[in-house]
């Protein structure tokens, strides 16, 4: 929740405010207008199955191994204090979780020169944060681009993402945000005014079925793209409604056409929808976290069946776009 002595603070102070940042990527060209900067936060209130960012989504740094580039000289093994890695190299996750909270966290990851197991999640400053994104201004201006936050989900982090918005904002640069909508009301409302392009997910319009695929309930998601859209309206960002296309989920034309329905019903100022096709490019992290990967059977949707659903979307004339 933004506290409300925020508002009023100024840059400088503000710019001290940290969260924690799984990854900045620089030159991401499908995160929204132009060249840009995406700076993916750490933490998400949803599990959904086919994420394909399962290191976002504990609030707390985790340790991946990824045993393809491993040449098994087992410094790693030496250098975990408290016994986690076995002979076989994979390390017992239930010592590692807390890993964070310990006198030499994450000492494996230090020598492992073939970078194969390393930490994600870092506690950085709003400061520091720009102080990386700054550098790509020129690539913004000639682009049209500008940073988005992904995550996880930056909303579960919403202090940090209000500053940090403000900051950009202040220094004039195009601000963009991926969201699952599944975050506070209040907090939207004090961070929407501080974006140029917002992304937010509607799932699926059964609340269970959302509940049973993504751990929750469609109620806030629902209210929070009728809040983004009236603001919209207010302060004229782009508001962009994605569906990720989830075979055995959401990927009939039922499914779609209530998406739609909803939106061509309850929404204004919508500028686009995009369907988003299931894929499997996330897989390998699940295995390098230790979890398995909960879809391994499903096939992504065919560009037939997609090109079929984007046919329900223009029959509610809903401009269609692909970032
Ligand atoms: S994450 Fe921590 S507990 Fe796990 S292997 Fe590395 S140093 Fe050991
Ligand atoms: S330190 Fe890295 S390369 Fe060496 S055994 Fe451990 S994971 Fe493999
Ligand atoms: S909302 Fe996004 S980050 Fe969170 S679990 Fe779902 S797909 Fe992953």
């Amino acid at each position: 929740m933004i506290r409300d002595e925020l508002l009023t603070q100024d840059i400088g102070q503000l710019s001290e405010i940290s969260g924690i940042v799984a990854n900045i990527e620089r030159y991401a060209i499908n995160d929204g207008a132009g060249v840009r900067t995406t700076v993916f936060t750490k933490g998400c209130y949803l599990r959904c199955r086919w994420c394909s960012n399962p290191e976002t989504q504990l609030f707390a740094p985790e340790m991946s191994f990824f045993p393809d580039k491993c040449f098994g000289c087992k410094n790693c093994l030496r250098a975990c204090p408290y016994g986690a890695i076995g002979d076989d190299l994979n390390a017992d996750r239930s010592i590692c979780r807390d890993c964070h909270t310990r006198e030499h966290p994450f000492a494996c990851t230090t020598t492992c020169y073939a970078k194969c197991r390393k930490m994600t999640g870092e506690t950085m400053t709003v400061k520091q944060v720009y102080d990386i994104v700054k550098r790509d201004v020129p690539f913004y201006e000639a682009s049209g681009g500008g940073v988005t936050l992904s995550g996880g989900e930056p909303m579960a982090q919403p202090e940090f993402t209000y500053a940090l918005l403000r900051m950009l904002t202040e220094r004039w640069i195009d601000t963009a945000i991926e969201t699952c909508g599944y975050a506070d009301k209040e907090d939207y409302e004090k961070v929407l005014p501080y974006l140029n392009t917002v992304f937010m997910d509607l799932k699926h319009m059964d609340s269970e079925k959302h509940r049973l695929w993504t751990g929750q309930g469609n109620d806030l998601v629902l209210e929070n793209i009728k809040l983004a859209d009236r603001m919209a309206g207010t302060y004229g960002n782009k508001l962009f409604i994605r569906i990720p296309v989830i075979p055995g989920f959401n990927d009939t034309a039922e499914a779609i056409d209530a998406a739609a329905r909803f939106v061509a019903r309850e929404c204004t100022h919508v500028t686009g929808m995009e369907l988003l096709p299931y894929h499997k490019l996330g897989r390998g992290k699940y295995y390098s976290l230790g979890r398995t990967y909960p879809l391994e059977d499903l096939t992504p949707p065919s560009k037939e069946q997609m090109d079929e659903l984007n046919r329900i979307l223009a029959g509610y004339e809903i401009p269609i776009y692909k970032f």
